[in-house]
């Protein structure tokens, strides 16, 4: 009999083909919203996920994040794209961000106004520009020469919810969301949109988009626009947050958990670790992180009252609200 005997170390040489997974969140806050809305958003969440799946199938993880983003954005029921809440001026400035974890390469944009899908905006700022972010109408003329199409307006029924709310609590054209923790929680933070994914080749990217917080004031931009706040992506970890984008700048709460990953930490405790600090040091209702390791190990870590989430992979597949 011919036995075959393998080298030991032909193992390391052989390319490894990774298990793909892909995990998005629809926002963590109070979420008061009526029932009716939120099973909306985890059926939206939910289809969002099967969406993105295709491309992680057929692509990578960089397009598999852009797709599921896209998605959310137009499906009209979060907070991004055409779901996007009100400045306190009454008008609609949305930050959108991606990042690359093979490359390192990243791209956002601030405060647009008339482009439909912020995310894809900031993927040409990354792959066409020698820039890393874009705001206001520099970003949107950008989308105009690329052919993205225009944002399109609310649907009715949200749009007077929105005015409603903005009517309710705006008191001249200072912002005072932040100082007043009862409003806050009252109003919730609302759906921002993310995804991280891991592809086959072991690739991973995160991705983050967003109208912002409510009450903000025209010309604010949040966390989801800022490399190392709202999203970040390396060889070893993908991160979207989501929450006060303040409260997410001044921590760079997804870089931090990418430290610590590379330091060793599994991508859960990393994440229960940096939102801990965040609530140490910013409060409780302040943050809510998704990431995906090289391991293809998920996680899920926030300190507000409920966050949306969906996911597919090797544990199978699950749109919930948490
Ligand atoms: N992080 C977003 C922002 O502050 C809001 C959210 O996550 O709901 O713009």
């Amino acid at each position: 009999m011919k036995t075959f005997i393998l080298p030991i170390n032909m193992f390391k040489v052989w390319p490894t083909m990774n298990h793909p997974a892909l995990l998005l969140h629809g926002g963590a806050g109070s979420w008061r919203a009526p029932r009716g809305l939120i099973d909306e958003a985890v059926r939206v969440i939910g289809e969002a996920v099967e969406h993105g799946w295709r491309f992680i199938e057929t692509g990578s993880a960089i397009e598999a994040v852009v797709e599921s983003v896209s998605f959310m954005e137009d499906s009209g029921f979060l907070n991004a794209g055409s779901g996007s809440v009100l400045n306190i001026a009454g008008y609609r400035e949305l930050d959108a961000g991606l990042m690359d974890g093979r490359s390192m390469r990243a791209g956002s944009v601030g405060g647009v106004k008339v482009t439909r899908n912020p995310i894809k905006l900031a993927k040409i700022v990354m792959d066409e520009t020698d820039h890393v972010m874009l705001v206001g109408e520099g970003a949107d003329r950008l989308a105009k020469a690329r052919g993205l199409p225009e944002l399109e307006e609310p649907s009715r029924r949200l749009l007077e919810r929105y005015v409603e709310q903005l009517n309710k609590y705006r008191v001249g054209e200072y912002s005072f969301y932040l100082r007043n923790r009862a409003i806050a929680k009252e109003l919730g933070l609302l759906d921002t949109v993310g995804a991280v994914a891991l592809d086959r080749n072991g690739a991973l990217a995160s991705a983050v988009s967003t109208g912002g917080i409510w009450l903000k004031m025209p010309g604010r931009v949040g966390d989801s626009a800022i490399p190392g706040a709202g999203f970040y992506a390396d060889m070893d970890a993908a991160i979207a947050a989501t929450g006060v984008g303040e409260v997410i700048i001044l921590s760079m709460a997804s870089l931090r958990v990418a430290l610590l990953v590379s330091q060793g930490y599994s991508i859960q405790k990393a994440s229960e670790l940096i939102v801990n600090w965040v609530t140490e040091k910013w409060g409780p209702g302040t943050i809510g992180l998704i990431g995906l390791s090289k391991r293809c190990e998920e996680a899920i870590a926030f300190n507000t009252e409920h966050i949306l989430v969906s996911y597919k992979g090797p544990k199978g597949i699950f749109a919930k609200f948490l």
